[in-house]
């Protein structure tokens, strides 16, 4: 498995705005901090989030990206792709895969950090259907299609020459096989996930919640009492 140090290009493909700062912002910042050039791809625009139902969801797309953008900020991120999908309506399609397989072609990452491809039952929220399609259509952009030079071929017509990623680190597994120490991390984990205002309903409560998620991921995985960690299931790709 890759060390943070030695990621040059890191690109995440996550489904709704706030996905990634939930779940990997804490390394997101690590990788940034050590030079990293991270790029965040988001499949849809977070149309369907929120609580406040006044809002028209045109407007809401707009809310979201722009509050992704300021959270990015936060952790050391500048370079953010839009798909530009409708929240709820995500499907593993040759179209997702298409345009992914762009992503990782323009700018050719040693990892790519996702979602789970398959349904965990132990988890409704975190198997959303637009996580899972995501999942899927990012483990074929990685494998076959951004490596083969059949797939696709007007990418390469267009001058986007086949990417061989090395890993895929899977966000959300039962059973994970790298943890990340991000505790000195968590304060800019924490300020880019309030960025999301219009997603939280009780902020202090998330803050909680989230605190005590990467603490048990830290305990787990037999870190120092106090520490706070965010855990993958690294998936060799070479
Ligand atoms: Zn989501």
């Amino acid at each position: 498995m890759l060390q943070p140090a030695e990621i040059e290009r890191a690109l995440v493909v996550m489904a709704h705005p706030d996905d990634v700062d939930f779940s990997a912002a804490g390394i997101v910042a690590k990788l940034t901090d050590a030079g990293c050039t991270v790029t965040y791809c988001l499949v849809s625009d977070g149309q369907a989030g929120g609580y406040d139902l006044d809002i028209p969801r045109p407007q809401m797309a707009a809310i979201r990206r722009e509050e992704q953008t300021k959270a990015a900020a936060e952790v050391g991120v500048t370079d953010l792709v839009f798909l530009g999908r409708m929240d709820g309506e995500v499907s593993n399609d040759l179209s997702l895969r298409h345009d992914i397989t762009r992503v990782i072609r323009q700018t050719r990452p040693q990892i790519v950090i996702t979602h789970p491809p398959q349904i965990d039952v132990s988890s409704v929220y975190g198997s959303h259907a637009d996580h899972v399609a995501t999942g899927q259509a990012t483990w074929a952009a990685v494998y076959p299609d951004a490596r083969n030079p059949f797939a696709f071929p007007e990418l390469v017509t267009s001058g986007l020459e086949p990417w061989a990623v090395d890993e895929i680190w899977i966000i959300n597994q039962p059973q994970p096989n790298a943890t990340i120490d991000v505790t000195d991390q968590f304060d800019r984990k924490i300020r880019a996930l309030l960025c999301h205002v219009s997603q939280h309903v009780d902020p202090d409560r998330m803050v909680e919640r989230v605190r005590q998620w990467n603490g048990a991921n830290a305990q787990a995985a037999g870190l120092p009492a106090g520490s706070l960690a965010e855990s993958f299931f690294v998936a060799d790709a070479r």
